[in-house]
């Protein structure tokens, strides 16, 4: 019997418990809680499996324990906002729960994202027996598991490291993001850095702009260097990486929009005072934009998201290129979401299933790279995303 509870009933949320749903081998009971409950029945509804739904305020700790005490998972799913990271992982280590989330804990008043804070809870899951897997989604997730791969199968050493990410879809509205928007410009607007020779090199954010030739007939399209999460985790973990840089692709739609929002104050997370209250520009601009989970009717094509990892086999230079490609209208037709969510909420089903049936089960708090990887790729493409490697040679970035 192995209960879970998932928390945060947003695009991600939707595909996780549809995806545990159809893996009822190994999640025999489901409760989906988040903020707004009326959200977790909407979900729960289209769901044939039966998926109880609860309320719960993901930043309140008593809350959370309250929740875990009744509901007895043996896994909690965090599919919340990077915010609620901490708290969630302190309940888990109050009532003895594994932990599993998709995005590393940012502290909301700075836009500054990294492991240290989650890493620091190392001793404590230890000590109690339970287990924290950060960071299962595609990237971080697939990615880190792709370059585990890369470096498992077919490299001696990884040199260098390209984590490329293309949106080649889209959803005919005039300014959106593909998941939560305070998250995304977040994390667009910070400054780039990227991992060369032992230390990290800061730029300006999106200011490195180079063009990639996409597989099966996706084709060029413009990719910009930025910081991503799984960068830190990979180059620790695998420290024969001398290079590693993220990329990512933004249609000229969407950065000029972005410019705009930027230059007229709307992307400041700092407290602003409006009509005699205190609003957080970036908190109102999420209000007015679509909510991603609107997009899914309207987004069509693909996205493909993937590594390039060079370095040397067998005393010879080599190059693999692992990916995944995913089709926004099939991911639709299949869990009324589009291919961001599907693509983010696939992998953390496939964590929780790697935990739960102790495939990949030790105390502590880990990385997706800490694990072998072949045993989470099978049921990655049994589920939904399978990938390609190729083997051959790729420009550098
Ligand atoms: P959404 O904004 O669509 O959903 C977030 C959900 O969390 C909402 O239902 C929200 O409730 C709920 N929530 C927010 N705060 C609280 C709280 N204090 N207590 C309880 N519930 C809360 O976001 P997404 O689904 O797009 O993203 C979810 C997570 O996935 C994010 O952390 C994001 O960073 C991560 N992600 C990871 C990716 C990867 O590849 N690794 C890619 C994309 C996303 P309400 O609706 O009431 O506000």
């Amino acid at each position: 019997m192995s209960k879970v509870l998932i928390i945060g009933a947003g695009g991600v949320g939707r595909v996780v418990a549809h995806k545990c749903a159809q893996a009822s081998d190994v999640f025999t009971e489901i409760t989906l809680a988040s903020r707004t409950e009326s959200k977790c029945k909407a979900i729960a509804a289209e769901i044939a499996f039966p998926v109880k739904t609860a309320r719960v305020d993901a930043d309140n700790v008593p809350e959370l324990v309250a929740l875990l005490k009744k509901e007895k998972p043996k896994l909690v799913i965090n599919v919340a906002l990077p915010y609620q990271d901490l708290t969630i992982m302190d309940a888990c280590l109050e009532v003895g729960v594994d932990y599993l989330d998709t995005a590393n804990y940012e502290p909301p008043d700075t836009a500054k994202f990294e492991y240290s804070w989650q890493w620091a809870y190392q001793d404590r899951f230890r000590e109690k027996g339970l287990m924290a897997l950060l960071g299962s989604g595609f990237d971080p997730g697939v990615t880190n598991v792709f370059t585990a791969l890369a470096a498992k199968k077919y490299l001696d050493e990884i040199h260098e490291l390209d984590i490329i990410d293309a949106n080649a879809g889209s959803h005919g509205q005039p300014f959106a993001t593909n998941f939560n928007p305070e998250i995304n410009i977040r994390e667009v607007t910070a400054p780039c850095r990227h991992w060369e020779n032992g230390g990290w090199v800061e730029t300006g954010a999106l200011a490195t702009k180079r063009s990639f030739d996409f597989p099966e007939g996706i084709g060029p399209m413009n990719i910009f260097r930025m910081y991503h999460e799984e960068m830190e985790s990979l180059v620790k973990h695998i420290p024969t990486i001398k290079k590693a840089q993220f990329w990512m692709t933004f249609s000229d739609n969407y950065l000029k929009h972005l410019e705009v929002l930027q230059n007229v104050g709307m992307t400041r997370i700092d407290e602003v005072e409006f009509n005699g209250q205190k609003i957080v520009p970036l908190q109102f601009l999420k209000a007015v934009l679509p909510d991603p989970g609107s997009l899914g009717a309207l987004t069509k094509g693909k996205t493909c998201i993937g590594v390039i990892a060079r370095g040397i086999k067998d005393g010879k230079r080599k190059q693999v290129y692992i990916y995944n490609i995913c089709d926004h209208e099939e991911c639709f037709r299949e869990v009324n979401s589009q291919a961001i969510s599907y693509t983010t909420g696939v992998p953390a089903a496939v964590g929780g299933i790697m935990m739960l049936t102790g495939t990949w089960h030790k105390p502590g708090v880990w990385n997706m790279e800490q694990f072998d990887p072949e045993p989470f790729l099978e049921r990655l493409s049994v589920m939904g995303l399978p990938h390609v490697v190729l083997e051959g040679e790729w420009p550098e970035l």
